[in-house]
C-alpha cells in the first residue's frame, strides 16, 4: 500500500526546512475529495452541500471548498467572516449555534446570509427584533432534536433529547406557528444535526424517518411544506487507514438518504459534512526530540502537543503516525507531546519504526478538529497550516 506522505519523497524533504511543528493538507486530495462529493450530489435533485467550517478554517482550504462550488454552515460570527473573507457569497452561508450573541446575529443580517439554523424560541425573538430594528427579514429554520441517537462517542452525539441542541420535535407546530406569525422572520426549512464520526449508516436512515414522520406530520396538521431539509453532517473517516480510504463512501452515504428520506416536490436538501470533507487531507507533522527509555516503556518525545492536535486527549481520538524518515525495523514506544499534562499523549505502545531525535513524524488524518482546536497553554505558539502550493 502506498504511503500517500512517507513515499513522497521531494515532499518529505521540503518538510525538513520548515519549522516543526505544522499543519500539512493535501490539496490534491482535497480536490478529489470535493469532486468526489459532487459527483454524488449532481446524480440527485435538489442536494446541496455547506462544508461545516468549524473543522477547518485555514484559509487555504476554504478557498478550495469556495471553488468547488460548496456552500459554507458556520457556528459563530468569525466563521462567517472568515468564510466572506475566503470568497463564500452570503447567499451560501447558514448559521447554526444554540448561544448566537447579538452582534452576530446582526453580521449575518448585514451580510444577508441565506439563513439562521435557530436552536430556541428564545433566539427566535431576538432575531426578529434585531431585524425589525434593522428593516430586514431574517431567514430562519429550525434546528431540531431528533432524539436520534449516534454510535459514537458520547462527547459528539448531538441529537438525543439529553443535549442542549435544537428544539424537540413535539413543539414544532407551536414554534412555526410563532414564527409565521412574526413580521421580520421567514420561515424556510427544517434543520437536523445528529453527531459526529459516524459510520453506520442505519442512524442516517433512523434520521430520515424522523423527518418523514414529521413532514408527514406538519402537513396533516395544515402547514405549508417547507422550502429547505437540512439533515446536517456527521459521516465519519477511516482514522485506521488513511491510505487505503482516503476518501469517504459518499455514494453510500447519499444514496441512504436517497433511499429513505421522502423529499417533497422542489424541495432542497441541504448537507453539512465537515470532517469527511478534510480530515483525511491533513496531517500534523512534527518532530521526534528525545527518545527517552523509561523503567516500563519507551517513549518517543515529540515537540506538538495536545495544544497543537487535542483530538487524542479530548476525545480518545486514534490518529495512525508514521514516521517519515525512518525504514529502520518497527520498535514500540509512546508516543508524548512536550506540555505539562499527563493527557498530553498521541499514542500508547504504538508501533512504528525505530526513531531516533531529529526524525519527522506525521500524525494523520488531522485535518478536520486539528489546527482550528489548537490552543496557547504553555505560552506556546500555534501551529502554521502549509498546502503543497505553499510548500512545492
Ligand atoms: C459540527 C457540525 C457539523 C459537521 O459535523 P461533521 O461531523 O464534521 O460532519 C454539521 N452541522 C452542524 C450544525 C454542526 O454543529
Amino acid at each position: 500500500m502506498k504511503n500517500l506522505l512517507k513515499d513522497n519523497k521531494v515532499l518529505v524533504e521540503k518538510f525538513r526546512s520548515i519549522r516543526t511543528p505544522f499543519y500539512y493538507y493535501d490539496t490534491e486530495l482535497l480536490d478529489k475529495t470535493l469532486q468526489a462529493i459532487k459527483n454524488e450530489t449532481d446524480k440527485h435533485q435538489g442536494y446541496h452541500m455547506h462544508y461545516a467550517v468549524k473543522a477547518c478554517t485555514t484559509p487555504k482550504v476554504l478557498s478550495h471548498i469556495t471553488k468547488a462550488g460548496f456552500g459554507a454552515d458556520c457556528v459563530s460570527g468569525g466563521e462567517i467572516q472568515a468564510c466572506l473573507d475566503a470568497g463564500f457569497p452570503a447567499s451560501e452561508i447558514v448559521f447554526a449555534g444554540v448561544g448566537k450573541s447579538d452582534w452576530e446575529i446582526e453580521l449575518g443580517l448585514k451580510a444577508g446570509i441565506q439563513y439562521f439554523n435557530v436552536e430556541s424560541i428564545p433566539e427566535l425573538e431576538i432575531i426578529n427584533e434585531i431585524a425589525g430594528s434593522m428593516q430586514k427579514v431574517a431567514n430562519v429554520s429550525f434546528r431540531i432534536n431528533p432524539n436520534v441517537g449516534a454510535d459514537t462517542h458520547a462527547n459528539i452525539t448531538t441529537g438525543l433529547a439529553e443535549n442542549k441542541f435544537g428544539i424537540a420535535m413535539e413543539d414544532m407546530e407551536k414554534v412555526i406557528s410563532l414564527a409565521n406569525d412574526m413580521k421580520n422572520i421567514e420561515f424556510v426549512g427544517l434543520h437536523f444535526h445528529i453527531g459526529s464520526q459516524i459510520l453506520e449508516m442505519d442512524n442516517f436512515v433512523a434520521l430520515s424517518n424522523r423527518i418523514n414522520e414529521l413532514q408527514d406530520r406538519l402537513e396533516r396538521n395544515g402547514f405549508q411544506t417547507v422550502k429547505n431539509i437540512n439533515v446536517g453532517g456527521g459521516l465519519g473517516v477511516d482514522y485506521a487507514n488513511p491510505d487505503e480510504n482516503p476518501i469517504p463512501d459518499f455514494k453510500a452515504y447519499f444514496d441512504t438518504y436517497a433511499k429513505h428520506l421522502k423529499l417533497r416536490p422542489g424541495q432542497q436538501l441541504h448537507f453539512e459534512l465537515g470532517r469527511a470533507v478534510v480530515a483525511q487531507c491533513g496531517s500534523l507533522i512534527t518532530k521526534c526530540l528525545y527518545v527517552k527509555q523509561a523503567t516500563a516503556k519507551k517513549f518517543v518525545i515529540v515537540d506538538a502537543g495536545m495544544t497543537d492536535l487535542i483530538r487524542p486527549a479530548l476525545y480518545d481520538a486514534y490518529h495512525k503516525i508514521d514516521n517519515l524518515t525512518s525504514n529502520a525495523q518497527e520498535d514500540v514506544y509512546d508516543v508524548v507531546g512536550p506540555i505539562c499534562e499527563s493527557s498530553d499523549v498521541f499514542a500508547k505502545d504504538y508501533s512504528i519504526n525505530a526513531t531516533k531525535r531529529g526524525d519527522l513524524l506525521a500524525l494523520r488524518s488531522a485535518g478536520a478538529y486539528g489546527e482550528i482546536m489548537a490552543s496557547q497553554y504553555n505560552c506556546r505558539s500555534l501551529p502554521k497550516g502549509y498546502t503543497a502550493e505553499d510548500i512545492i
